[in-house]
C-alpha cells in the first residue's frame, strides 16, 4: 500500500470550474507591506480544486494542475502562468495564528477558536492548528501497541475515530458533515491497514510513524475550517504536507526548505485562493514528498515557518496559559507572566524546557522581525506575552522586570558525563574526539562545561542516551584510558538542568552570585555549570530530586520577596499560639515594608495538624484547625512544609518542650530546613548530640536559632555569641534565669512564709502547673548548660550541681496539690536562711552560674549585697551578668522580663526575622 495515496482531503469537493484566463500582476513578494490582499488577484478568486485530490503533491499533479484555469467572480488568472510568475502577496496584511491542542480540545473550544478567527479583522489570516488535545499521544500509542503486537490498537483507533466523529456531529451538519465523516472513515480504514502492517512487522519505520501520528492535525484542521465557514467566513483548509518541505537531520529534527516551501505555498494559493486558511500544524513533507512531522510540539514551529513565508505582521500562539511565565507555572505557582521577551530570551527559555513554545519557533520569525504573541484562549482579556526585538524604550515595560533574569526553565531526565584525565590538557582534538563519539551514537548534547585546566570535559545528554554515549567514549578512548592519559569516563545519572535566562544578565554583575547564593541557601549542590559567551543564560546541573526546589529557590530569589520562608509551627499551645497571633498581626507590615514573606504552611499539635499549600490564614487558624485538622504526623508535616510547595526556604519552629521533637533537628538541618525554637531539650540534651547538631549548623547555610531558650525574648544568646565572635573571652556568666524563682525571691521579704509566696506565684500563673518543676531548679540547670556549652564548655546536664528547693520528703508527693499542702511544713529552713542573710545585709537569690575559668556550672541559692544589681530586681524579671575580658570590672548586664508567652513568642519571632535577614532581607 502506498500510503501517500491514503489521505482524503477536505478539498475533495467536486465543483465546477469556470475558467477565465487573466495573468496575475501587481504582486511583488519583496515589496512587503505595500500590497493589500484585495489588490491581489488571488484573493478574490473563488476556486475549486478540479479533481478529487489524493496523495501528495506530485510532479504529475502539478502538471495536471497547470492545465486547469480557475475562475473568479472578479478576476482570474491562468495557472500555468501564475505558477511561474505569481506569488502570494506577503507582508503586514497577514496575521498568523496557531491554536494548540487544548484550544481545540472539545466542541465548545473549537467554536471558541472559530470566533477568535472570525473576529480578527486582518485582511489575510492563516491559522495553524494542532490536533485535539491528547490525540497525538493517542496516535503514538497506536503505533506503540501495533509494533508491540498488541491487537488492541484496533479498538484504540476506534476510540480516536469516535472522538472525532462525535465532535464533528456536534459542530456541523449536512454536506460538510457527510464529507468530513467520509474522509474520516477513509483515513481510519487506511490507518487500520497500516497499523496491521506494523503489527505484522513488529516494527514501525519513522516515516510510517510520522504518517500515522500526523492525522490528528488533518482532522482538527478540517473540522475547524467547517466551523469557521459555518460562522460565515469563507475559508480553505490546507494540508501543510502540500506546502511545507523539510529536510530531516541526524538529530531528530527537521530543517525547513524555505525556497521550496515558498514555491509550493504560491502554488497552493493559486489553487486555493482564500483570505482565511486553516492549516495543519506539525506535519510537512520531505523533498521526496514523504510525509513527515516537525516532531513533538512542532505546531508552533509550523506557525513560525508560515509566518516567515508570508512575512506576516504577527504570529499569535494561542494556548492554555496567559503567556510565558517566569518559570513553568506547574512547578512554580508564583511564577509571573512576562509581558515581553526578546527573541533570544524566548529561544533560551524554550530550549531549556519551557514547553509553552517550541524552541525552533523563533528563528524563522526573527529573520523578518515578526513578533510572536503568546495568548490564552481561555482568558482573552489577558494581554499575553510579546516576543520581539527589544524596544529601545524599555521603561514602558510596566512589569517588574528590573530583574536581569527574565525566567527559569528546567530539563529533566539527563545524565552528566565527565571525561577526565591529565592527558587531555593541551592536546588538540580531544574535544572533537569526544563529541565525535557522541555524534556517532546520535546523542544530543544539551550543555557542555570545560574547566580551563582542560583536565575534564563535562557534558549533559538525555538519560536514555547516556549508556550508548559512555560506551562509545570508552571504546574511542580505550587506549588513552589504558595508558592512564584519561582517568575516567564517569556517568552521573539522574540529573536535571536549571537555566536562568535573560538578555540583561550580560551587562549586570552579580547575577550568578545571587543565583548560586540562592542555591546554596536552599542547600542544593551544583554538579556542573555553564554560561554561554552571550551571557543570555546560566545553566546549572543539579540532582533531579533537587530540581524543583532549586527552581523555586532561584525563582523566589529573583521574583518573590527577597525572603520568602515557608514555616511549620510545632506546638500551637501558649507560646506557639501567641507566636501565630504575632505573625498574623505583623505579616502584612513585614511584607510591605521589609519584603519579608513569612507563610505558615503547617501547624501541628501532638494530636492534630493543619496543612496548607498556599499558607494558612492566620486570622482564623484556630477555627480552620478544628474544622480541617488531620491526624498529626510529624514526618508528613515536615515533608509537606519542606517539599510540597513553591517556597525555597523552610523553617520549622518548635514551640514544644518535647525531647522527641528536638531529636528531629539534626535531620531537619541536614535537609536544609532552618530550625527555630524556645525548646531547651536539644541544647541541654546529651552532649554528643548537641555537638553534632552545632557542627552541622556551622558547616551548612542552614540556620538553627534558639534565642528564646534562655531569658525568653532577652538577647542573651545573641549577646554571648556576639562577644565570642568578636574575640572577647567569657570568664563567668551568672544570672537569675527563672522568672518564677525571680518572682518568689523578689517577694520573699520576711513578711510572708516561703510557701505563701509560692502559692501566690502559682495563683498569679507564674509557676508551672506543678511548682516543683520550677523549684527543682532543673530548668535553670538547662539554661546554665546551654550557656556553658555556648561558651565552649563540654558539660553534660548531670555535671551541673543543682540545689533543689523542693524539700526532699516532698519530691515524691503524688500531686501538685499535695505538694502545696505539705510545703508549709518545710518553711522553717528557708526562713532561717533568709533571716541570716538579712542580718548580714544580704538578700537570697536563686541563680545559675557558669564559671568558664573553672569549666564548671551550678545552680544554687546565693546571697547578694542589697546594692548588687541582682538584689534590685522586681516582678519576674531575669538578670544576667557576663564577666569577660572586656567587661571585667563591670559585668555586662542584661535585665528584663524573662518569662511569659508574649515575650517568649517575641523572642522566637525575632529569631524568625533574624533568619529572614540572614537569607537576604534588607536590614
Ligand atoms: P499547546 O498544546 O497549546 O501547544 P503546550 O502544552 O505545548 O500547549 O504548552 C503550554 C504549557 O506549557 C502550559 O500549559 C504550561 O503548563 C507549560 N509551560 C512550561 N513552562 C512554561 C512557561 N515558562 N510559561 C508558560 N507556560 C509554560
Ligand atoms: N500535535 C503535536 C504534538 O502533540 C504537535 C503540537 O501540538 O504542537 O506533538
Ligand atoms: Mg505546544
Amino acid at each position: 500500500m502506498a500510503f501517500s495515496s491514503s489521505i482524503c482531503r477536505a478539498s475533495c469537493i467536486h465543483s465546477a470550474l469556470a475558467l477565465d484566463a487573466k495573468p496575475a500582476n501587481n504582486t511583488n513578494a519583496n515589496n512587503r507591506n505595500k500590497i493589500s490582499l484585495s489588490q491581489c488577484p488571488h484573493f478574490s478568486l473563488i476556486a475549486r480544486s478540479p479533481f478529487y485530490r489524493r496523495g501528495f503533491v506530485s510532479v504529475e499533479r502539478k502538471k495536471e494542475l497547470s492545465r486547469f484555469h480557475v475562475s473568479s467572480s472578479v478576476k482570474a488568472i491562468l495557472l500555468d502562468q501564475s505558477k511561474e510568475n505569481v506569488s502570494v502577496p506577503k507582508g503586514d496584511m497577514w496575521s498568523v495564528h496557531k491554536f494548540g491542542g487544548t484550544c481545540v480540545g472539545n466542541v465548545e473550544r473549537i467554536r471558541n477558536v472559530a470566533e477568535v478567527i472570525v473576529k480578527d479583522g486582518s485582511e489575510g489570516k492563516l491559522v495553524v492548528v494542532s490536533a485535539m488535545s491528547k490525540v497525538t499521544d493517542m496516535m503514538y500509542d497506536l503505533i506503540y501497541r501495533a509494533q508491540s503486537r498488541d491487537d488492541s490498537y484496533a479498538s484504540a483507533l476506534d476510540a480516536v475515530l469516535e472522538k472525532h466523529r462525535v465532535t464533528a456531529i456536534d459542530l456541523f451538519d449536512g454536506d460538510d458533515l457527510a464529507t468530513f465523516l467520509s474522509c474520516l472513515h477513509n483515513d481510519v480504514n487506511d490507518l487500520k491497514a497500516m497499523l496491521r502492517a506494523i503489527y505484522i512487522a513488529g516494527h514501525a519505520t519513522e516515516s510510517f510513524t510520522d504518517f500515522v501520528v500526523g492525522h490528528g492535525e488533518l482532522w482538527s484542521a478540517q473540522m475547524l475550517s467547517y466551523v469557521v465557514k459555518k460562522s460565515g467566513l469563507d475559508c480553505k483548509w490546507m494540508d501543510t504536507r502540500d506546502v511545507l518541505v523539510v529536510n530531516p537531520t541526524s538529530s531528530n529534527q527537521v530543517d525547513p526548505d524555505f525556497p521550496e516551501s515558498e514555491k509550493r505555498l504560491n502554488e497552493w494559493f493559486s489553487q486555493n485562493p482564500s483570505e482565511t486558511v486553516i492549516a495543519t500544524g506539525f506535519i510537512a513533507s520531505t523533498p521526496q514528498n514523504i510525509p513527515t512531522t516537525l516532531k513533538r510540539d512542532g505546531s508552533d514551529f509550523s506557525a513560525a515557518i508560515m509566518g516567515a513565508l508570508l512575512q506576516a505582521r504577527q504570529v499569535t500562539i494561542w494556548t492554555d496559559v496567559d503567556g510565558v511565565y517566569s518559570a513553568d507555572p506547574r512547578k512554580v505557582s508564583e511564577a509571573v507572566i512576562l509581558r515581553t521577551l526578546s527573541y533570544q530570551e524566548a529561544w533560551e527559555m524554550s530550549y531549556f524546557g519551557a514547553n509553552v513554545l517550541h524552541p525552533r519557533t523563533i528563528i524563522p520569525v526573527m529573520r523578518y522581525d515578526i513578533p510572536i504573541a503568546i495568548r490564552n484562549i481561555f482568558n482573552l482579556s489577558a494581554p499575553g506575552t510579546m516576543i520581539c526585538r527589544p524596544s529601545l524604550n524599555e521603561s514602558e515595560d510596566d512589569q517588574k522586570l528590573d530583574s536581569p533574569v527574565k525566567g527559569f526553565a528546567t530539563i529533566d531526565n539527563l545524565a552528566l558525563i565527565n571525561v577526565e584525565g591529565t592527558g587531555m590538557a593541551g592536546v588538540p582534538g580531544t574535544a572533537s574526539n569526544i563529541f565525535g563519539a557522541v555524534k556517532d551514537v546520535g546523542a544530543n548534547v544539551i550543555m557542555i562545561s570545560q574547566a580551563s585546566s582542560e583536565h575534564s570535559v563535562c557534558f549533559a545528554v538525555p538519560e536514555k542516551e547516556v549508556e550508548a554515549v559512555a560506551q562509545a567514549l570508552q571504546s574511542r578512548f580505550r587506549q588513552a584510558l589504558n595508558a592512564g592519559r584519561l582517568s575516567q569516563v564517569a556517568v552521573i545519572p539522574k540529573c536535571s538542568i536549571l537555566a536562568a535566562v535573560g538578555q540583561k544578565m550580560a551587562s549586570t554583575p552579580g547575577v550568578s552570585a545571587t543565583l548560586f547564593n540562592a542555591l546554596a541557601k536552599a542547600n542544593i549542590n551544583v554538579r556542573a555549570i555553564a554560561q554561554g559567551c552571550s551571557e543570555y543564560n546560566i545553566t546549572v546541573v543539579v540532582k533531579r530530586e533537587d530540581c524543583i526546589r532549586a527552581l523555586r529557590a532561584v525563582h523566589s530569589r529573583f521574583y518573590l520577596s527577597e525572603t520568602t520562608v515557608a514555616m511549620g509551627i510545632i506546638g500551637p499551645g501558649l507560646i506557639g499560639g501567641t507566636l501565630l497571633d504575632q505573625l498574623r498581626d505583623q505579616a502584612a507590615v513585614l511584607k510591605e515594608e521589609f519584603n519579608i514573606d513569612l507563610r505558615v504552611m503547617g501547624i501541628t499539635g501532638s494530636r492534630t495538624m493543619l496543612l496548607s499549600d498556599k499558607g494558612i490564614d492566620l486570622s482564623k487558624w484556630r477555627e480552620i484547625m478544628k474544622q480541617k485538622g488531620e491526624v498529626a504526623d510529624i514526618e508528613k508535616f515536615t515533608q509537606h512544609v519542606h517539599g510540597n510547595h513553591f517556597i525555597p526556604n523552610t523553617a520549622l519552629v518548635d514551640c514544644t518542650a518535647d525531647t522527641n521533637i528536638a531529636r528531629y533537628y539534626y535531620d531537619w538541618l541536614r535537609k536544609g530546613i532552618h530550625v527555630i525554637t524556645p525548646n531547651k531539650k536539644a541544647n541541654s540534651g546529651p552532649l554528643d548530640m548537641y555537638l553534632k547538631l552545632r557542627g552541622l549548623q556551622r558547616q551548612s547555610y542552614t540556620h538553627y536559632f534558639y534565642e528564646a531558650t534562655v531569658g525568653a525574648g532577652l538577647p542573651i544568646i545573641n549577646t554571648l555569641q556576639g562577644l565570642l565572635e568578636t574575640g572577647d573571652k567569657i570568664l563567668r556568666i551568672e544570672g537569675i534565669f527563672s522568672g518564677t524563682l525571680s518572682y518568689i525571691f523578689n517577694n520573699f521579704s520576711g513578711k510572708r512564709a516561703f510557701s505563701e509566696v509560692v502559692a501566690e506565684a502559682k495563683q498569679a500563673g507564674y509557676t508551672e502547673p506543678d511548682p516543683r518543676d520550677d523549684l527543682a531548679g532543673t530548668d535553670v540547670a538547662r539554661k546554665v548548660i546551654i550557656l556553658a556549652r555556648e561558651s565552649g564548655l563540654k558539660l553534660e546536664l548531670a555535671d551541673i550541681p543543682v540545689e533543689s528547693l523542693v524539700p526532699e520528703p516532698l519530691r515524691a508527693a503524688a500531686s501538685a496539690e499535695e505538694f502545696m499542702k505539705q510545703l508549709p511544713r518545710f518553711d522553717q529552713g528557708l526562713a532561717h536562711k533568709r533571716q541570716e542573710a538579712e542580718e548580714a545585709g544580704d538578700v537570697l537569690r536563686y541563680v545559675g552560674v557558669v564559671d568558664v575559668v573553672r569549666k564548671e556550672g551550678r545552680v544554687e541559692l546565693r546571697r547578694y549585697k542589697t546594692d548588687h544589681p541582682f538584689s534590685q530586681l522586681s516582678g519576674a524579671d531575669n538578670i544576667i551578668a557576663f564577666t569577660t575580658t572586656r567587661y571585667k570590672e563591670q559585668p555586662l548586664i542584661i535585665r528584663g522580663p524573662g518569662a511569659g508567652a508574649q515575650v517568649t513568642a517575641g523572642g522566637v519571632f525575632s529569631d524568625i526575622l533574624r533568619l529572614a535577614s540572614y537569607l537576604g532581607a534588607p536590614s
